[in-house]
């Protein structure tokens, strides 16, 4: 996705407008970037390219363009699921120059700018698309770091790669999430899982007077000194949620899972 700097720099409506004339243009955009490695189903982690299939967009027949079946679990999915863009009924193209015009305003975009310049056909989409545009910026150039009781966990994306043992992680792309109590998300990817790495994203994403949950990885022996306190929940007990009597706080890893 582009951020602020590029869209200034770089892009300008008429190009991204060119380049994105077509829905179709924009879907490859953004299943280019959600599926780097190849596009696996959101709903299993099927990641074997044999087992899914492109479904051609049929307006008659209700079939969205971008559709995609996966033979393992039957369902269907498409890039917009688990997305901000999902049940939306404006095609990706609209929500990409929409994403464009409100990282480009200096000033505030309302709906009802939206609704003329993207042509959606109702004032309440339009708003829809304005909410949700607004939700994924604020995640994107947070105003605060995160704060209180902060669960910490690293998972790996494209889980299932066929051939290969659950152990293999070339194929992988690492995730580190951070989650506020009751609130914020923050997810980065990050090239290699180190301690280092690691270090680095929270003390950029986080308060130092919070109190830092994570599994008992080594992993996060060090970062969990820049903490006030780091609690430790161990995953293989099943402890959703442990109550540490010296810091009167709940641990729960699980909440980032
Ligand atoms: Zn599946």
């Amino acid at each position: 996705m582009m951020n602020k700097r590029q869209a200034g720099k770089n892009l300008t409506l008429m190009s991204v407008m060119a380049r994105f004339s077509t829905e179709e243009a924009a879907i490859r955009y953004f299943e280019a970037i959600r599926w780097p490695k190849g596009l696996y189903c959101p709903h299993c982690g099927n990641a074997d390219a044999k087992r899914h299939y492109s479904i051609t967009a049929n307006r008659a027949k209700k079939i969205r363009p971008g559709l995609h079946q996966c033979a393992d679990c039957r369902l269907s999915f498409t890039v917009r699921l688990g997305t901000v863009m999902e049940d939306s009924h404006v095609p990706l193209n609209k929500w990409l120059i929409g994403f464009y015009m409100m990282c480009a305003s200096k000033t505030q975009v309302s709906a009802v700018q939206l609704q003329r310049q993207l042509e959606i056909g109702s004032y309440s989409a339009a708003r829809f698309l304005r909410h949700r545009i607004r939700f994924a910026l604020m995640d994107l150039f947070p105003k605060s770091k995160l704060d209180g009781t902060i669960a910490a966990d690293e998972t790996y994306l494209d889980e299932r790669i066929h051939g290969r043992g659950r152990s293999y992680k070339g194929n992988k792309t690492p995730l580190v999430s951070l989650v506020e109590r009751d609130g914020r998300v923050r997810s980065h990817i990050v090239d290699v899982v180190t301690g280092k790495a690691i270090t680095r994203l929270l003390k950029e994403s986080a308060s130092d007077t919070a109190c830092l949950n994570t599994d008992e990885s080594p992993l996060y022996n060090a970062t969990g000194r820049h903490f006030a306190t780091h609690v430790l929940v161990n995953h293989s007990d099943e402890e959703h949620g442990r109550f540490d009597h010296e810091t009167g706080r709940l641990a729960t890893a699980n909440t980032v899972e």
